[in-house]
């Protein structure tokens, strides 16, 4: 009998399915699959490539209350936010890249006496990608859209937690005419899927979505070969409050913070960096957001927080809080997660807000679930102190009135990503994409993504 994955319900921790677990044999089969559907997929015209991933963005539009419920289902997230942001933004993202290999330039002629050279830019071939379990449709579609689009063939895993939507992709995508061996997902686990994935030899380039520490196991990996290798890893987002900040719109956007995907966001802000002025003005405001929240199964329309993803998930965040608590945080706020009865079962956890020291580990480390830890400042230098002194640097954000000292902010603050007067900013167009321990190899979401998916080659005839 093969091995299967049982999926649970984060509501209420039953069944909900059995995933066939795949191993290191069925990467075998996906990556000779990708290897010679390459061979046309390459030669297939950019026109044409744009024309059959639209058709799939148009079938996904005709599915997307099925991939709302399969992803708020597998994940827990409120259904308001997978129908109303997660899917659509992810089959945005389809039609950006398909639209983008049309007007790409796939050679450029370089200007050099004595020499007729140019650089022509070609897909790479059989691609691999590795998933976490938090936003698994965007993901999906932010990774492999521009590597389908710019001629390659893909091989993927989702997390073991949430293959869900993943599989209804793949099943739409052949119904549209994708050809065989253009995608190929296998599902399991990090061991028996993943690594075999990161290590095949016909695999050309890696893309890997999760956290830092395994993040940095598969860029080991990529550089044994080497081949070219994309990491989008953990963050810990701070957010700097100011004194003349609009405090309504900041308590709004992190308190939003937290509990959008019940704070199981790679950029969200987790670190409060208050101004002494406003502290307490700012904390009321928060609070008062978040009694007012509604937390409930992911399912139910009236749910603005759901549960977290696992069992395991939930004694991780509730972990970190007593470890924070045990090194001399205090509780600001705990919000009730006591939901209807029947649902007692499910990983919900309440959103917490905890003050302290900046050497508390709930200020350090990632805790991925619906917390924050608060700071007071009174200097700019003390602000921007805090915010660089770990080494993640995904995402910051600050917020004051004063649209100078945000920018030099800004531009201060290390990481990949600096929002002004809001907290996840997302378009097509932004670059997105971490440094240091929160990333490396370029992001996602831009132009600079598409033609990561193409190799230069340079092309040179010495001239008389
Ligand atoms: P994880 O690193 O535990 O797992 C991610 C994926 O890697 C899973 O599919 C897992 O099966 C696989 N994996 C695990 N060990 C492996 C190995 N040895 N070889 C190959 N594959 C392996 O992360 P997670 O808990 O699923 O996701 C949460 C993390 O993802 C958080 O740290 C979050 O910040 C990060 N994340 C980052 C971004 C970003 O864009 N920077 C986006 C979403 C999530």
């Amino acid at each position: 009998m093969l091995p299967t994955l049982l999926l649970s319900h984060t509501s209420t921790g039953q069944k909900i399915a059995s995933v066939v677990s795949g191993d290191a044999n069925d990467v075998e089969l996906a990556v000779s699959a990708a290897h010679n559907a390459f061979q046309t997929w390459s030669e297939t015209s950019a026109d044409q490539r744009a024309e059959l991933l639209k058709k799939l963005a148009n079938t996904l539009d005709d599915n997307l209350n099925v991939l709302a419920q399969l992803e708020s289902l597998d994940v827990g997230k409120a259904i308001v936010n997978a129908s109303g942001f997660d899917i659509p933004f992810g089959i945005e993202c389809v039609r950006y890249y398909a639209d983008l290999a049309t007007q790409a330039t796939y050679q450029s002629d370089l200007n050099i006496d004595g020499m007729d050279a140019h650089i022509h830019r070609a897909p790479y071939g059989a691609c691999g990608f590795i998933f976490p379990w938090n936003f698994p449709f965007d993901l999906l579609m932010w990774n492999i859209m521009p590597a389908l689009a710019a001629g390659n063939t893909v091989v993927l895993k989702p997390a073991e937690l949430t293959p869900l939507t993943t599989l209804y992709v793949c099943k739409l995508a052949k119904e549209v005419g994708i050809p065989d061996g253009v995608i190929n997902a296998v599902i399991g686990t990090g061991q028996r899927v993943g690594s075999p994935i990161v290590q095949h030899p016909k695999i050309r380039r890696m893309s890997f979505t999760g956290s830092s520490n395994v993040g940095k196991q598969i860029a080991a990996m990529c550089g044994e070969r080497p081949i070219p290798c994309k990491v989008e890893l953990g963050g810990k987002g701070a957010a700097v409050v100011f004194d003349d900040a609009n405090i309504d719109n900041a308590a709004e956007q992190l308190a939003n913070a937290i509990t959008l995907n019940s704070g199981q966001v790679c950029c969200t802000a987790t670190r409060w960096i208050i101004h002494e002025n406003v502290y307490d003005e700012f904390v009321n405001k928060v609070i008062s957001i978040l009694k007012a929240t509604q937390i409930g199964p992911g399912l139910a329309e009236e749910t603005q927080m759901g549960p977290v993803v696992s069992q395991a998930q939930k004694d991780t965040v509730l972990g970190y809080l007593d470890k924070g608590l045990s090194e001399g945080a205090t509780l600001l706020y705990q919000g009730n997660a006591s939901v209807n009865a029947s649902y007692k079962e499910g990983y919900y956890v309440a959103p917490y807000l905890l003050e302290g020291l900046a050497e508390n580990v709930c200020f350090k480390e990632e805790i991925f679930g619906p917390t924050a830890y608060l700071v007071k400042f009174s200097t700019e230098e003390e602000a921007l102190n805090l915010v660089n002194s770990l080494d993640y640097g995904l995402a910051n954000s600050v917020f004051s009135e004063d649209l100078t000292r945000c920018y030099r902010i800004a531009e201060k603050m290390i990481s990949g990503n600096s929002w002004i007067n809001a907290h996840n900013v997302f378009a097509y167009g932004l670059p997105y994409g971490g440094v240091n321990k929160s990333g490396l190899g370029g992001g996602v979401n831009s132009p600079e993504t598409f033609y990561d998916y193409l190799r230069p080659l340079t092309i040179a005839r010495p001239i008389a």
